[in-house]
């Protein structure tokens, strides 16, 4: 790397929702696309310490990284559009900069000085920034919120500060604005925008480009209109238009010429971009020959943003079968052995996806159970796999009243349990947790390694021995159970290295009945979508070619 580590802070302002995060992704695969490394990161407002905790119908799908941190789901888009690795230190909240800060206070570290959001929360973020700029060519940070709200100020003061600690070629400020197309005048209004950037003068930042969502591109008369009264160059006043799929971001962005403007502002010499395969992407996505429908079975609540990455790394199975995948969200609690069958019959493919609390949980039972009756690809994550393995024990092996200890601790039969002790294959000590420990603490977290055997739906898939994916979950197989579950017919395809955790579970003589304790939907790429996801529709597509030509 010829120059210093270049940062790019985007902010966004108007309201919220605009697509800061898949702006951000899309700057970075831009980058990328110009043989750049990048890295990226969110600073998230809000006062909890990480979103592990937080409700996922408010706040969308908690992602985990590899080193097993529960970030904000954003950084699920920047992972799904660059190569970058993240990590913990990928997105901190207010919550995570107090913590460290109070922790030093109480540490004595500040040598009994005052301790104030300027200068000490204020050098935290500074500090939280430049921890992921080692070996990148351009750091981008996304800042959570809307500018004007309280909480956001000390990140915006922070990244004020940023330039003025580094060269000043080394920072540009990008802002995503709505320009709004008003009906009955017929027009596009600039003013929010106008609005919007002053507020963010005020507090000592000049947008250097302007990223405006739009419904149409912005006519040269409009974008010269804003370039005057934001004070930013016309060439940087920049159409951020609908668009009908994510992944044509990046390439609506670079015809508009942002790539270009981002390397001329930071003084980078790079290659041209390299476009072909977002644009090969995009040329598949649009014209699939085929068509499934996946039948998603969830709490209804669950059933919306908290599934992103799910919903995503099923969208690249349909990429990489030629398939348009549409999903039927099915409401578990609304399932019983009398709706069922009305309830499922339309589905080419069964899901259920992960989950925790005892609600809805006998319906996602019977969906499984109705799965593995009538010969329908079954696709079970985390506590999807859970109720795999409660229907088979109870309707297969005859353990009627089998369950997992998370919903009946009562039950005679635990084939899912709380594993009090066990080996961790990642640090090489023995783990402890209980039922009693704090909520979000006790949780297998991360990427972990599993082994594979051959013959199965799995090896099929992965075409590999050994396997690591991302794991969110307290509850495991009980090891007790799996002589008799084996004698019955389930195939044990995936295991820790040590053979003490079950991770994968199979069931013979099924078209393709496959469930996992670990979130394969974290690792999925559009340019490269996940194995499994890829078998799990290529089996729903069978089942539909077969059903139409033998009606
Ligand atoms: N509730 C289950 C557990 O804690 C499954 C969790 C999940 O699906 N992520 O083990």
């Amino acid at each position: 790397m010829a120059f210093n580590t270049k940062y790019i802070f985007v902010t966004g302002g108007v309201l919220s929702s605009l697509g800061k995060g898949l702006a951000s992704a899309a700057i970075g695969a831009l980058l990328e696309s110009r043989g750049l490394s990048v890295t990226l990161q969110k600073l998230d407002p809000y006062i909890n310490v990480d979103p592990g905790t937080m409700n996922p119908f408010q706040h969308g799908e908690v992602f985990v990284t590899d080193d097993g941190a529960e970030t904000d789901l954003d950084l699920g888009h920047y992972e799904r559009f660059t190569h970058a690795k993240l990590g913990r230190d990928n997105n901190f909240t207010t919550g995570k900069i107090y913590d460290a800060v109070i922790s030093k206070e109480r540490r004595g570290e500040y040598l009994g000085g005052t301790v104030q959001v300027i200068p000490h929360i204020t050098d935290e973020i500074k500090n939280s920034v430049k921890l992921v700029a080692n070996d990148v060519d351009v750091v981008i940070v996304e800042i959570g919120g809307t500018i004007g709200d309280i909480e956001s100020l000390p990140f915006l003061e922070a990244i004020r500060q940023f330039k003025a600690d580094v060269d000043k070629d080394d920072v540009i400020y990008i802002h995503l604005t709505l320009v709004p197309y008003i009906n009955t005048s017929g027009e596009l209004k600039t003013k929010p925008t106008q609005h919007s950037v002053k507020e963010l003068r005020s507090i000592g930042i000049q947008p250097d480009i302007l990223l405006c969502r739009t419904d149409r591109f912005l006519s040269s008369e409009i974008k010269s209109k804003i370039a005057l009264f934001c004070n930013v160059s016309e060439d940087a006043v920049i159409t951020a238009k609908d668009v009908d799929l994510i992944y044509e971001v990046p390439l609506v962005f670079h015809q508009e010429g942002l790539d270009q403007k981002i390397v001329e502002l930071l003084q980078i010499w790079t290659r041209a971009p390299r476009l072909d395969d977002w644009q090969e992407l995009i040329h598949k996505c649009k014209a699939p020959k085929h068509e499934v429908t996946i039948g998603i079975v969830g709490k209804y609540v669950d059933l919306t943003e908290s599934y992103k990455s799910l919903n995503e790394a099923l969208y690249h199975g349909g990429i990489a079968n030629d398939c348009r995948v549409k999903l039927q969200f099915i409401d578990s609690e609304k399932i019983d052995p009398n709706t069922c069958d009305e309830m499922v019959c339309e589905v080419d493919g069964i899901l259920v996806p992960g989950g925790f609390g005892r609600r809805g949980i006998e319906g996602k039972i019977c969906a499984a159970n109705y799965a593995r009756t009538n010969s329908i690809p079954y696709f079970g994550i985390c506590l999807g796999m859970q109720i795999a393995v409660i229907e088979f024990a109870r309707y297969v092996a005859g353990l009627e009243q089998a369950n997992s200890s998370e919903f009946n601790l009562e039950t005679p039969d635990p084939v899912i349990y709380l594993l009090t002790e066990w080996f961790d294959e990642k640090t090489g000590t023995v783990q402890r947790r209980d039922i009693d420990s704090d909520k979000g603490g006790t949780m297998r977290l991360g990427a972990y390694p599993c082994n594979l055997v051959e013959n199965t739906f799995a090896y099929q898939a992965y075409e590999q021995k050994e396997i690591s994916e991302r794991h969110r979950h307290r509850y495991e197989f009980n090891n007790a159970y799996k002589d008799k579950l084996k004698e019955h017919g389930m195939v044990f395809s995936g295991e820790s290295p040590s053979g003490e955790l079950v991770e994968i579970i199979e069931i013979k003589d099924h078209p393709w009945f496959l469930g996992c304790q670990f979130h394969p939907e974290f690792k999925s790429r559009p340019m490269k979508p996940h194995p499994l996801f890829r078998e799990f529709i290529r089996a729903a597509l069978q089942r539909t070619q077969a059903k139409n030509n033998f009606p």
